[in-house]
């Protein structure tokens, strides 16, 4: 067996996931834990840019924390397809060498990593929750090995948490999902390197032909991004119920998310579903009304500033990680609460 010679890869790279010319936020949460990452490494932060005409986002990945930034810019990367973007960020690979590689865990990040890990014949651990440096003993070494990426992420169903090394290839991959990691404060006017870089598109037959873009007229809501979450669970007992919810959230300010069971019963859209297999949030405040705080539903939200339950069960899972607890039937107690909010 060839083995590579890991001493060649170096530096911390993020695929800076853009789409319709925009940097997604996942790009810059990346580049705030790629920079923590380098400095453990005493080595920088280079972040990869794919598409057409993008070169005018460069400066925005600088202000976010990226010291070089190889543009790979070609009218063949216009759109998001599978297999010219796994040509040019395979052939960055091949042509920097870094040593670790993290991508989000978005859509297109879950297409693109596994193909390009494929690609270049290292491993990719998906979905990682925590990133650090540590020391890894791979078998037959008689020393730990230092400055090793330690990958972690929930496995069998989020009822345990493995931690993952690529000791023997390069670069060390991860797929991260979004609204786990911090983005740094930006820093205005910060300029990075900027290296374009090229590896050609000869038209391919094999390439996907896009002949028509129809956009979600659904009106999504990032609740992501929103600072009070209202989540409403099985327990709220029907979609026409969650108007309750809609009333708290209006009175404060805040947006209406949801549990799985509330996604799988058809009463709210899957874009609003926090957990495991929905989305990570962070809000100042999260209400968990007639949730029942499964281990899955909890990976999503554990990390909100303060954790607001309302249950009719006392022993129900959610007061375990929820700093305040309401005992009672969510019916009677949101309405009376929005009140109360109001008339304030
Ligand atoms: P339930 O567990 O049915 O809980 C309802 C709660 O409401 C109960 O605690 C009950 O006491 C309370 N209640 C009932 N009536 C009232 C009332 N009138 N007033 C107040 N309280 C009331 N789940 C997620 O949420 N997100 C995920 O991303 C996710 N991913 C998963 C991935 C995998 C691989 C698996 C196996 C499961 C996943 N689940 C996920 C499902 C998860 O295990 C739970 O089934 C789900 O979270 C339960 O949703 P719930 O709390 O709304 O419903």
């Amino acid at each position: 067996m060839n083995r590579m010679n890991l001493e060649q890869y170096k530096g911390v790279f993020i695929y800076a996931q853009q789409v319709d010319n925009k940097i997604d936020a996942i790009a810059l949460e990346l580049l705030g834990k790629a920079n923590d990452l380098a400095a453990d490494l005493g080595t920088d932060v280079t972040a990869v840019l794919i598409g057409s005409d993008v070169k005018g986002l460069v400066d925005e990945l600088a202000e976010y924390g990226a010291d070089k930034v190889i543009v790979v810019d070609d009218p063949e990367l216009k759109e998001y397809r599978t297999e010219p973007y796994t040509h040019a960020l395979a052939s960055v690979i091949n042509e920097y060498k870094p040593d670790i590689l993290l991508v989000g865990a978005t859509a297109i990040g879950r297409d693109l990593g596994p193909r390009v890990s494929a690609r270049v014949a290292t491993g990719l651990t998906a979905d990682c929750t925590v990133l650090e440096i540590g020391e890894f003993k791979a078998r037959g070494d008689k020393e730990p090995r230092q400055g090793q990426l330690l990958m972690t992420r929930p496995a069998f169903g989020g009822n345990t948490i493995a931690t993952i090394a690529c000791p023997n290839h390069r670069p060390q991959m991860a797929t991260v999902r979004p609204g786990v990691m911090q983005k740094k404060e930006p820093v205005a006017g910060a300029k990075a390197e900027v290296i374009e870089y090229n590896p050609g598109f000869t038209p391919n037959d094999k390439y996907v032909e896009i002949l028509d873009i129809v956009k979600s007229v659904t009106e999504t809501v990032d609740i992501q991004a929103a600072k009070i979450l209202v989540s409403g669970g099985r327990g709220v007992g029907s979609a026409e119920n969650f108007a309750l919810l809609d009333d708290l959230a209006e009175a404060l300010g805040g947006t209406v998310s949801c549990s799985r069971a509330v996604v799988d019963n058809g009463w709210k859209p899957k874009d609003l579903q926090v957990g495991q297999t929905g989305k990570t949030v962070r809000p100042n405040v999260y209400f968990a009304i007639g949730i029942s705080g499964a281990i899955q539903h909890v990976a999503g939200m554990e990390e909100s500033d303060i954790i607001i339950a309302i249950n009719k069960d006392p022993d129900a899972p959610i007061f375990d990680v929820a700093d305040y607890g309401i005992v009672g039937d969510a019916l009677k107690i949101v309405p009376k609460l929005t009140e109360a909010i109001k008339a304030q």
